[in-house]
């Protein structure tokens, strides 16, 4: 059986190129699975990879976020059989680990991730979203969608809903009058959602960028910026997460924070992140401060649960773009870019 990728390559003295490539599908091994790719999502982390912000590893195969059809699963005893749709971590790890018998396991110290890794021996060769097919590791979470989730809204799970999962855990949970999400990304309005179905009496998003604050209501949020009021006047929010990647937002939500709450890092993903704090501020206020970087396998059952549950209840379809062929990769990219949707989605042609 053949397979298509798309192939991510750095030339000497130019921007990063995409080639697509043809490729017999490797035999599986025991504890793999074949996916098609129903749907793949186009991350910002991609984009900075395929406009050359940040250099990965080339060639591979670009694109995490994506949902599966199994063709072929070499699981023993696995309840995911063959056509069955599913949805799986971004990366594969050892369970065996300090880190993974932590709580810890995307930071396994066997480590792989999909989408990052370069081709070379058989388990890279499919192992990224950017492609007809993937192939997932032993070690890899893979959870069965339910029916009533379609591919597309499906497809941004793994990795944006699962790690905001992870990131609202780290709430206090006897406080929850109130919230701030800083940015109005696709992570913060997961955010909105995720905190109100938490129990969050108030939601407060901020964002400077007027569309995507136009969003905020519809998940749930109560908007913080141009148009609307520009500074919150509740200085007792109980949980800030900060999404939006901009060190200057930490003083807010550091003064917004009653004392007791909760930071959860997660946008600032950057060495450009320096923060302005005394020791003073946070021993004063008693706050915690904490880094979310993925998540790890429990968040995206809960991911998919929650995203099962209030399908109809939030227009999550209204962050995807029109879907683009995998042949329109290099138009969906140009979509992307030009920002007009949080997520471009590249989806297979339905059989
Ligand atoms: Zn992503
Ligand atoms: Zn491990």
């Amino acid at each position: 059986m053949a397979a298509t990728r798309i192939v991510y390559r750095i030339f000497a003295g130019s921007k990063p190129k995409t080639v697509v490539e043809k490729i017999k599908i490797p035999e599986l091994k025991d504890g793999e699975i074949l996916g098609k790719i129903l749907a793949a999502t186009i991350c910002g982390s991609d984009l900075h990879t395929l406009t050359g912000k940040r250099i990965e590893a080339n060639p591979s195969v670009l694109g995490h976020e994506g949902v599966i059809e199994i063709v072929e699963n070499k699981r023993g005893g696995s309840l995911l059989g063959k056509g069955d749709r599913a949805t799986f971590h971004i990366a594969d790890c050892c369970k065996k680990c300090i880190l993974c018998k932590s709580g810890v396991e995307q930071k396994c110290k066997k480590l792989f991730k999909y989408g990052h890794t370069q081709i070379g021996h058989r388990s890279t060769e499919l192992s990224g979203c950017y492609a007809s097919h993937i192939i997932l590791l032993p070690g890899t979470h893979v959870v069965k969608l339910p029916d009533n989730i379609p591919n597309k809204i499906a497809a941004p799970l793994n990795c944006a809903l699962a790690t905001m999962v992870n990131a609202i855990s780290y709430s206090n949970p006897s406080m929850k009058s109130s919230a701030l999400v800083q940015g109005a990304g696709l992570l913060g309005l997961y955010g909105c959602v995720l905190l109100k179905e938490k129990g969050f009496d108030k939601v407060y998003c901020s964002e400077v960028n007027t569309a995507r604050l136009s969003l905020v209501e519809h998940f749930g949020g109560i908007p913080i910026g141009p148009t609307y009021p520009t500074k919150l006047e509740d200085e007792s929010v109980d949980l800030v997460v900060e999404v939006c990647g901009v060190p200057s937002v930490f003083k807010e939500g550091i003064r917004v924070l009653r004392p007791g709450g909760v930071y959860a890092l997660v946008g600032m993903v950057h060495p450009n992140s320096k923060l302005d704090i005394t020791a003073e501020q946070i021993i004063r206020k008693c706050i915690t401060i904490t880094g979310v970087h993925n998540y790890s396998s429990k968040h995206l059952d809960e991911a998919v649960e929650l995203l099962s549950r209030t399908i109809d209840k939030y227009p999550f379809s209204k962050l995807l773009s029109p879907s683009y062929a995998l042949s329109q990769f290099d138009d969906a990219v140009e979509e992307a870019l030009s920002q007009s949707y949080l997520r471009v989605v590249i989806e297979a042609a339905q059989e």
